[in-house]
């Protein structure tokens, strides 16, 4: 039987695992919650590299890998790319479109941490939506800011920084009261694209708020790639009937 491994982290993969069969598995990094409801097989953790990945591939009689991990998750998808070359296994790739600035956007690129900490030094009441990665900089925050950062750790966070654990989705009530309670003033994101965490955007605009949008890594290619959940389950429910067929 050919064995799909998908990898996962986002809803997008999430909605493809739901419509996996059992005989196929479902991986997480095992940051966030694990499901308990799917019919596939479920596994938790790294594999340790790309040389863990290619024996996982080789042990479990992997056919085809469907990378839809989250845009910004470059080293999963790297290893991916280079795993299936090695073992020559098909690689399909889930790739959100990114966010596209609208009129009475006001972003601002930043390729990494330091130039997000330039481009907001002029503000005082940033909320960073970039995941966990502001809670290594707590100790950093000037004195003429306080920082609202969302993400899904638990943190107690400091005398300058509120730490809100929240998932998505949002939607634009939440948003709005968020930017009130917080008084924002600038926000940081990833360009995640999507429509769980984009109304933020939309109230910076409403707001005339600027955006700092941490650049996307660059990708590597895939046999396949598809904008979307459900352009990439039809496609491996039609793969999985062929090849289903084709054994049978
Ligand atoms: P990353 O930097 O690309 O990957 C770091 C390591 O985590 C990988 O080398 C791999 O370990 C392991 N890993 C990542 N995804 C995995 C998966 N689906 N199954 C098994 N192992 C996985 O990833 P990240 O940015 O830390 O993100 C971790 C997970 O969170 C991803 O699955 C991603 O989809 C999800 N996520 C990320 C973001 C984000 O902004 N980065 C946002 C939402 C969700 P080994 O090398 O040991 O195999």
């Amino acid at each position: 039987m050919k064995r799909v491994l998908l990898l996962g982290g986002t809803g997008d993969a999430l909605a493809i695992a739901r419509a996996l069969p059992d005989a196929h598995v479902y991986s997480l990094a095992g940051l966030g919650r694990v499901p308990a409801d799917l019919a596939c097989a479920v596994r938790v953790g790294g594999f340790g590299g790309i040389d863990g990945l290619v024996r996982y591939l080789c042990d479990e009689k992997i056919a085809l890998v469907v990378d839809a991990t989250h845009p910004y998750a470059a080293q999963m998808s790297r290893h991916a790319h280079e795993a299936c070359a090695i073992a020559r296994v098909a690689l399909w790739a889930v790739r959100r479109p990114a966010w596209q600035p609208q009129p009475g956007d006001d972003w601002r690129e930043a390729s990494d941490w330091r130039a997000i900490v330039e481009r907001i030094a002029a503000f005082h009441r940033p909320l960073f939506t970039l995941g966990r990665e502001p809670l290594a900089h707590l100790h950093e925050i000037p004195a003429s800011q306080y920082w609202t950062i969302r993400c899904l750790d638990a943190h107690p966070g400091n005398a300058r920084a509120k730490i809100v654990d929240a998932r998505g989705p949002f939607d634009l009530d939440g948003e709005r009261a968020l930017f009130d309670a917080a008084r924002i003033d600038v926000v940081i994101s990833k360009n995640s694209g999507g429509r769980a965490t984009e109304a933020k955007l939309a109230v910076a605009r409403e707001r005339g708020l600027p955006v700092v949008m941490l650049a996307r890594p660059a990708l590597p290619a895939a046999d396949r790639i598809f904008d979307d959940a459900a352009s990439a389950r039809d496609a491996l429910l039609q793969w999985l009937g062929q090849t289903h067929t084709s054994e049978t």
